[in-house]
């Protein structure tokens, strides 16, 4: 059994950056051969709003747009669809991935996003939940300390964009973190440049934090 999971794509309607309307999104992932994909909308202040801008459910419920209309279509024409965000602090450009979110757990953390990020980290770890850097080598990004990181992207699929995969790789060897890959998709055409690879089939983001842990999946870099 190879269960092949998208781990980073933006839907049009809940990343300024997306392009692809999640139901697109969820057809040409079905097409390329994979079975679910994680969507991660971009989850933070000048995205969502600011605690002077709206209140925390408007924010949460602009970043669940996309994730809904996806899990609505891939519920349809049988691809799994589950939760995640790319989040980001304040006073830095560094972007994380999220696994293992519920909507509950959104809901009930208010402001999680204006946190510092080792602060976020220690809430992520006590709830079950892995932070995992993404893209830690794209300028402006820099690796932050390891130990406020579960896993960081060894290997970032997003084409345009200066990667630099090879230290990221090395980041993440070097420092025992769990590595992810992901096709960072936010066009038609980039759909799919990277796959997380699993024994089994994945039926909830806690499946996914799970094998993860145990180092239980393979990758596929393209
Ligand atoms: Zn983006
Ligand atoms: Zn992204």
């Amino acid at each position: 059994m190879r269960y092949r999971l998208e781990f980073h794509c933006h839907t049009d309607e809940s990343s300024p950056c997306g392009t692809v309307p999640a139901a697109e999104m969820v057809r040409l992932y079905k097409e390329a051969g994979f079975d679910g994909i994680v969507i991660t909308d971009h989850f933070f202040d000048l995205v969502e709003g600011k605690p002077e801008d709206c209140t925390w459910k408007e924010a949460v419920d602009k970043l669940l747009v996309g994730y809904r209309a996806a899990k609505a279509a891939g519920d349809n024409i049988g691809l799994d669809v589950f939760l995640g965000a790319e989040i980001r602090f304040p006073g830095s450009e560094n972007d994380y991935l999220v696994i293992g979110l519920t909507e509950e757990f959104l809901y009930a953390n208010e402001w999680m996003y204006m946190l510092t990020q080792p602060e976020f980290y220690k809430l992520a770890d006590q709830n079950g939940l892995l932070l995992i850097q993404a893209h830690p080598f794209r300028p402006p990004c820099t690796p932050v300390d390891p130990q406020y990181l579960h896993g960081a992207e060894g290997y970032n699929g997003h084409k345009g964009q200066p990667n630099n995969n090879p230290l990221a790789e090395a980041f993440v060897a070097q420092n025992h973190l769990i590595e992810t890959v992901g096709s960072d998709c936010h066009y038609t055409h980039a759909v799919g440049t990277t796959a997380m690879v699993f024994p089994e089939p994945i039926r909830s983001t806690a499946d996914i934090v799970r094998h993860l842990r145990n180092r239980n999946y393979d990758t596929e870099k393209n």
